[in-house]
């Protein structure tokens, strides 16, 4: 927005400067308008002024133009060391399901060095088209590179819409992008639809996950959303299916951040995200030692990642890593076990998908219970060592 003043019709009456809750204008030397950097656009002075001298003008940004022009639904296909990440299957699944709602091809962007190998898992699994970016700059995540190759085919080939993870790397660039490119961005979205008017409705928690809001980006494009790993269900793969590879060359700066080194944070432990049972503590595990009860379930299991209830961890029980929850990870395990866990929606929305809910409380009316598939009602001190007793015995 910009604030426009014609001093050939400002008859310097100074209603503006009267009417500006900012004291963001005077009257200059020759008795016309002026206004100064406190102005907040707020418009005020455009209904004072008598004449109709002052406007707000709208400044027309990137993206915003012959809105039709854009076309086609991307993803982002993440990669790390060669490896694409899980979310890019979940993100190609729900994207096919858009993009045949749009009536528009489906498209990963595949950035990195010396990954071209991974596009046939792309069209495996959805991708009509796959726009790859192969250069040295690109070999190690890096913010300034990936989000200089992505805006640069955004302003190639004008997509309508764009989803990427709501992973580590996609939350450091795929903003970066968005405002490069003037458009908005719904980040962590729990559900994506296309509206009658053939956009992208993006639904996310908002106040506190106390209400889903429905987002749309109306006038600008891209419309750009991440989305968390196991939100949406993998794409099956097609073994066979076949794409168009289309390589793009770019001549990208160097990175100005080098990365030395990758050290893996908690290398020994399994992540919540990835395991196909997860066993989670809350407040009713009382203290951090009894953290050690859920390990010990966890191994009678044969193996399961340690889930953790922001309460938990705001006691310093144990570390964010194992959050589960709006602020922490969402889940899709098989199985979930929720060990003194009383079920807040801020929780729920991070595991509510998981295939079996298991729910041990010892207060019948806990709101946990309502998603558990079984609700164990009693202490958790002496269900869990029966539960672990009866692994061991068979
Ligand atoms: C913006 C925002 C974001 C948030 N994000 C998250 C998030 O990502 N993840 C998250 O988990 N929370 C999140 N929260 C916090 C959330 O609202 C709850 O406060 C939190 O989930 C409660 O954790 P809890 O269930 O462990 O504790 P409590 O609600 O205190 O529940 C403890 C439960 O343990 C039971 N219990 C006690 N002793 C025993 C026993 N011996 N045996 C069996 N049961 C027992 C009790 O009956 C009770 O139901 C968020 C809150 C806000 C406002």
């Amino acid at each position: 927005m910009a604030l426009k003043i014609d001093l050939e019709n400002c008859i310097g009456c100074g209603s503006c400067v009267s009417a500006c809750p900012f004291g963001a204008l005077a009257l200059n030397a020759d008795g016309k308008a002026e206004v100064n950097e406190a102005c907040r656009m707020c418009g005020s002075c455009v209904d004072a002024c008598p004449v109709g001298a002052i406007t707000l003008e709208k400044e027309a940004a990137a993206g915003t133009d012959d809105l039709a022009s854009y076309k086609g639904l991307w993803v982002y296909a993440e990669q790390r060391d060669g490896a694409l990440h899980e979310v890019v299957f979940e993100l190609l699944g729900k994207g096919r399901e858009l993009a045949s709602a749009m009536g528009c091809p489906l498209s990963a962007v595949l950035l990195g060095h010396g990954v071209e190998g991974l596009a046939d898992a792309l069209f495996a699994h959805g991708a009509d088209q796959v726009f790859l970016v192969d250069d040295p700059a690109l070999e190690k995540y890096s913010s300034e590179p990936y989000a200089e190759a992505m805006c640069a085919l955004i302003e190639k080939h004008r997509p309508a819409a764009i989803l990427a993870g709501a992973t580590t790397a996609g939350r450091s660039f795929i903003p970066r992008v968005a405002v490069r490119e003037h458009t908005g961005l719904t980040a962590d979205c729990t559900g994506l639809a296309i509206n009658a008017d053939g956009l992208l409705e993006q639904t996310r928690p908002a106040f506190g996950g106390n209400i889903m809001a429905a987002i749309l980006c109306p006038d600008h494009r891209p419309q750009m959303a991440t989305v968390r790993p196991k939100v949406f269900a993998p794409a099956p793969a097609e073994e066979g299916r076949k794409g168009v590879l289309v390589r793009e060359e770019l001549s990208l700066a160097p990175p100005v951040v080098q990365v030395v080194k990758t050290v893996r944070a908690l290398e020994n432990e399994l992540n919540v995200t990835q395991a196909d049972i997860v066993v989670s503590g809350g407040r009713g595990l009382g203290k951090s030692e009894n953290f050690a009860l859920l390990r010990e379930l966890a191994d009678a299991l044969g193996g399961a990642a340690i889930g953790a209830s922001r309460a938990a961890v705001d006691a310093e029980w144990i570390s964010a890593f194992h959050q589960v929850g709006q602020t922490g990870k969402t889940v899709r395990p098989k199985l979930y076990i929720a060990c003194g866990i009383s079920g807040q929606i801020q929780h729920l929305v991070g595991m509510n998908s998981a295939e079996t809910i298991v729910a041990i409380n010892k207060d019948p009316d806990a709101p946990i219970f309502d998603v558990a598939d079984i609700g164990i009602v009693g202490d958790l001190f002496e269900v869990v060592p029966a539960l672990i007793r009866a692994l061991k015995q068979g």
